[in-house]
């Protein structure tokens, strides 16, 4: 970095996980790709902002499945010296009265104007430290609470020293993507104390920590929102903040790191409409705006789009709202670029299970976390029903994609349940789950299928944004109202609804009605005999829905809501 860098960044966003490359391991899903994407359009855009991670040395786990859908987890080693640079800084940390020191990579993000965005990976793989303190940095939400939290002081507090001593002189926002970098407040805050006030509120400048930091949350879902035991929080920091001022730090005996951040930010927001009000909801008394996500487009559009796009729409590439024109581009070009996409799925699916689907068949993906939340089985609740639908309104075939975490019991029932019903309902629906979801193979899927089904228990899903990768490649969504669909959906426009915003279906019967009835009778039938109509559809998800839901879009509103 040249010296007026350092001097014109004023903005450091810090995220425990980072999806900037598919080799580059250190991301788990859904937040982590959202942090690249968010990154590449800061390049992009040129915004004056650095990242701050760890470094995830191995990474999250690579997903081995066998014959029943046992879940296997390895550790993933990727090779850091090909796509980073070693840093001749250090700093340090106290955990446990110990000093665990910290070396600092770089990796720059290029935009495609040339721009960058550095961002900084932490590292304690280094002699000099204790055996447990060099693994801190090597398995994302591996471990246990107590692993989590020395992860988190590096994260914010160890973040924070970092970028100052890189160089950066003139931070004058911190964004926490997530509660897990809300220790970098913690620090801030430490640095304002004033001995000679009496009253500890007085002692430190609170007003000056919340202008400089914001906050960003991710899930409705309460085990989402880190929690510490207070004796290990006693344990583990040097700093006795925490319980000087509890109401900002402490809520059930438990520090809680969502409570941090939202007590020591002044802008706090949720990333879709919904989520605002869902979050708005969990946490009274706070000011809570939203941002609706989005994703790089450059990144999730597959080959045959971009060079569609490259040729109606020039300029796209630097002004995602242009998008719009895709109403002017021939249908008949759409169908044969989806064509295209599609193909490279299924050879890629055939290629590595050997199942033999088939080009001009009607395809379904589901691919995301396995987790109860997100209910993968509700499309395969009914075999009877399924088979019906299959011989009568078309044939059908489904693509499935997803890792559960580690220690989600419930997520790895789910995948081996997927696994005996594609038994049974083999070779009547032909339907593969694929190993190892990542960056990847989430291009490929949500590109190539012929609708995205997305069917969460509604109202957890944050956002979501992989629907917004097949809007982009021109793959109408079916989906729950939930996230970032409340947005999208114009039934019958850009895609279908299974249930309604207003009155939510409560039990999953429902869902599995509305979910089959729209595909037996709407969606199936006007993929096999009304393709000019199908390809409207296609159309509209690209103009109307991937021209707004972008990182392009989303980052010029954090820069106007929140940054400036
Ligand atoms: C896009 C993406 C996600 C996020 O998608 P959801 O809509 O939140 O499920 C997760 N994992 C990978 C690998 C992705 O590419």
């Amino acid at each position: 970095m040249k010296k007026q860098d350092f001097k014109k960044r004023k903005i450091a966003y810090f995220t425990m996980e980072v999806g900037l490359d598919p080799k580059i391991a250190t991301y788990s899903g859904g937040l982590g790709v959202l942090a690249g994407d968010t990154l590449k359009s800061c390049a992009d855009l040129d915004v004056p902002l650095i990242a701050v991670t760890l470094l995830n040395e191995k990474g999250y786990f690579a997903q081995k499945l066998d014959e029943g859908g046992s879940q296997a987890e390895i550790p993933v080693e990727w090779p850091k010296e090909e796509f980073l640079t070693l840093l001749p800084v250090q700093v340090s940390v106290n955990i446990e009265g110990r000093e665990v020191r910290i070396r600092v990579w770089e990796y720059i993000v290029k935009g495609i104007t040339g721009a960058t965005i550095p961002v900084y990976f932490l590292d304690t793989n280094l002699q000099e430290n204790a055996e447990y303190d060099r693994s801190l940095t090597s398995f994302l939400y591996g471990g246990d609470q107590w692993y989590r939290l020395c992860q988190e002081i590096i994260l914010g507090i160890g973040g924070v020293r970092a970028i100052e001593a890189i160089g950066y002189q003139n931070i004058e926002k911190y964004h926490m993507n997530e509660g897990h970098a809300s220790l970098l407040a913690l620090e801030l805050l430490e640095r304002t104390k004033k001995d000679d006030e009496e009253d500890i509120y007085k002692q430190y400048d609170l007003e000056s920590v919340r202008n400089k930091c914001i906050f960003t949350t991710h899930t409705p879902v309460a085990a989402g929102h880190d929690r510490f035991p207070l004796d290990l929080v006693k344990r583990a920091l040097r700093s006795d903040l925490p319980f000087k001022m509890p109401g900002l730090f402490i809520r059930d005996n438990e520090m809680n790191m969502t409570l941090i951040a939202l007590n020591l930010s002044k802008y706090v927001n949720g990333v879709a409409k919904k989520h605002g009000e869902v979050t708005r909801e969990m946490f009274p008394g706070y000011s809570i705006d939203s941002i609706t996500n989005g994703i790089h487009l450059l990144t999730w559009a597959a080959p045959a789009f971009k060079k569609l796009y490259d040729k109606y729409i020039p300029g796209w590439q630097s002004d995602y709202f242009s998008l719009r024109y895709a109403m002017g581009i021939p249908k008949e070009e759409i169908f044969q670029a989806h064509l295209e996409a599609k193909k490279e799925l299924i050879d890629y699916v055939n290629a590595r299970t050997g199942i033999g689907m088939n080009y001009d068949i009607f395809t379904i993906g589901f691919a995301r976390r396995a987790t109860a939340y997100k209910r993968a089985d509700l499309l395969l609740s009914d075999m009877n029903r399924l088979i019906e639908i299959n011989n009568k309104a078309g044939r059908m075939q489904i693509i499935y994609a997803g890792k559960a975490h580690p220690k989600d019991g419930g997520g790895k029932e789910l995948i081996k349940k997927i696994f005996s019903r594609i038994k049974e309902l083999n070779p009547k629906v032909r339907i593969a789950y694929l190993e190892n979801y990542d960056m990847t193979q989430g291009k490929l899927i949500t590109a190539g299928v012929d609708l995205w089904l997305n069917n969460p228990l509604p109202p957890q899903e944050a956002s979501g944004t992989s629907g917004m990768k097949a809007c982009l490649n021109g793959v109408p969504n079916l989906s729950i109202l939930d996230g970032w669909w409340i947005e999208g959906c114009i039934e019958n426009v850009t895609g279908w609804a299974i249930g309604s915003a207003q009155k939510q279906n409560t039990d999953s019967a429902q869902d599995v009605r509305d979910l089959y009835q729209k595909l037996e009778n709407i969606i199936i039938p006007m993929f096999y005999k009304e393709k000019d109509k199908w390809l409207e559809v296609m159309r509209h998800a690209i103009a109307l829905n991937a021209s707004f839901f972008n990182t392009q879009r989303m980052v010029q509103e954090y820069v106007l809501n929140a940054y400036l």
